[in-house]
């Protein structure tokens, strides 16, 4: 699984400077993560670490490999890299089976028939096997973000980034896709998760970073971040959303 290394990184937008010198490395197999108030830069630092968005300034290295570096492959090493987002972005006109193996064929050229083979796998995993031929608005929110899940985990990736998976889900749907997130955590997948579910967050991260204002304040583990901040803007955002 992959190691991410964060350095110095600087993100503007025009005159609007949303990552102010972001620094912090995940090691193998860690899933770490970030918390914040709404407009603190956390899904333009996740979006930074693909390159989904070009830093200003500073490195990014995924396995080593810098990212960041103008003569580098970033096709080839964001194939590396799954990300989920708070909308599902599934293809409504295709079927849950179809999302899932296009990208395999058209990308990583792999046969119909492999395709199919991977895609059945990981919706065993994400426990969606029955829905294979239904279309998107056939299924639930929740339903419709494993389906995305399992379409980013048939690529093969060795790092995975989750920004607010269950944000746009209705409380009752929530738990079901924490938990697929959960499972693939305890199989050791490198994770960078930006969520709001601070029990997720305690119990299944293994460091919690806190930023504000397009800062990291507070880096440590999650019984200690959100179990006893230090800082004072940590426990002021805490006490709002605990
Ligand atoms: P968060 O995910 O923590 O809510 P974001 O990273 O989405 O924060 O946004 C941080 C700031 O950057 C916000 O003020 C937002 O409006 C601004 N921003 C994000 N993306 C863009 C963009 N593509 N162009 C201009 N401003 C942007
Ligand atoms: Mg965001």
């Amino acid at each position: 699984m992959s190691t991410v290394e964060i350095r110095n990184v600087h993100k503007s937008f025009g005159d609007l400077e949303v990552l102010r010198g972001i620094d912090f490395s995940v090691e193998s197999g860690q899933v770490v993560c970030i918390i914040g108030p709404s407009g603190s830069g956390k899904s333009t630092l996740l979006r930074c670490v693909n390159l989904l968005e070009q830093p200003t300034s500073g490195q990014v290295f995924v396995d080593g490999i810098e990212l960041t570096d103008p003569d580098v492959d970033i096709d080839a090493a964001r194939r590396r890299i799954g990300m989920v987002f708070q909308q599902f972005n599934l293809f409504p006109h295709l079927t849950v089976m179809r999302n899932i193996t296009i990208a395999q064929e058209r990308v990583l050229k792999r046969s119909r028939a492999e395709a199919e083979r991977i895609a059945t796998e990981n919706l065993k995993k994400v426990g969606l096997l029955e829905k294979a031929k239904a279309y998107p608005a056939q299924l639930s929110g929740g339903q419709q973000q494993r389906v995305a899940i399992a379409r980013a985990l048939a690529m093969n990736p060795s790092l995975m980034l989750f920004d607010e998976p269950t944000s746009a889900l209705d409380p009752e749907l929530v738990g079901e896709v924490l938990s697929v997130m959960r499972q693939l955590a305890q199989d050791g997948m490198t994770m960078l998760v930006v969520t709001h579910e601070m029990s997720f967050a305690r119990e299944v991260a293994d460091r919690v970073v806190f930023m504000d204002h397009g800062v990291i304040v507070e880096d440590g583990p999650p019984e200690q971040v959100i179990g006893n901040p230090k800082h004072e803007r940590t426990r002021e955002f805490l006490r709002r959303v605990l």
